[in-house]
């Protein structure tokens, strides 16, 4: 039983078992080449959530997970978690979790991701659990989320984690293996190798950096 990882572009991903296609955050330059059996949506933002690409992978059956102020961007039936709920669709388990800024601000007082804007996934299939944290800074609450396999985490840099506090979010989820992402451009001086480095050096996770539509194997 195998599950697969595949980095679309930015926060985009498809995760694939036997069973199962669901996508994560369909937008930017994401190509779905699968139709969906779920698509998970973060929170509103243009670089997370484009209806036009979601409407690419959608069918009639697929299960639309999205923040509530993103039903009427994407259209049709959305199902809203908010964090610490979560709901089943055949064998995949999906909890939605907190994501929020608390120390990075568009102005005073006003963080790029407030707390109850957006969620992060807990994605559970074929016995392995998966994490996708939507857009977010090093926040308590990954202190709790159990265990995790994959942590797919946002290291993008002045919206999301740095390198130096993505990597203490690695080693506090203490998953197998993260996955960062974010635009790698070196806009806000990021690079996925020194979060490597960083985060190898210091503790047993392992980091596997994708390149764009390259693919993670968990078995
Ligand atoms: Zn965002
Ligand atoms: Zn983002």
């Amino acid at each position: 039983m195998t599950v697969k990882i595949k980095w679309l572009d930015h926060a985009s991903f498809q995760i694939r078992s036997e069973s199962s296609v669901i996508y994560v955050d369909l937008a930017e330059e994401a190509e779905p080449a699968e139709n969906a059996d779920i698509i998970l949506v973060s929170h509103i933002h243009g670089d997370h959530c484009d209806p036009k690409i979601i409407k690419k992978a959608r069918k009639e059956d697929t299960v639309v997970i999205a923040p509530a102020n993103c039903s009427s961007k994407i259209g049709g039936a959305v199902t809203s978690l908010k964090p610490g709920e979560k709901t089943t669709v055949s064998d995949v388990t999906v909890k939605a979790v907190e994501a929020y800024n608390f120390k990075r601000f568009r102005s005073p007082g006003n963080p790029f991701h407030p707390k109850g804007l957006g969620v992060g996934y807990i994605i559970t299939l074929e016995g392995k659990t998966i994490y996708h944290a939507g857009d977010t800074d090093f926040i308590e609450e990954m202190k709790q989320l159990g265990p995790i396999d994959v942590a797919l985490l946002p290291i993008g840099g002045k919206y999301t984690m740095e390198v130096e506090d993505g990597a203490e979010a690695a080693i506090a989820i203490n998953p197998k293996v993260v996955i960062p992402h974010h635009h790698w451009e070196g806009k806000f001086g990021q690079t996925p190798d020194a979060f490597k480095k960083r985060v190898e050096a210091t503790s047993d996770v392992s980091v596997v950096v994708l390149a764009q539509n390259g693919e993670f194997q968990l078995s």
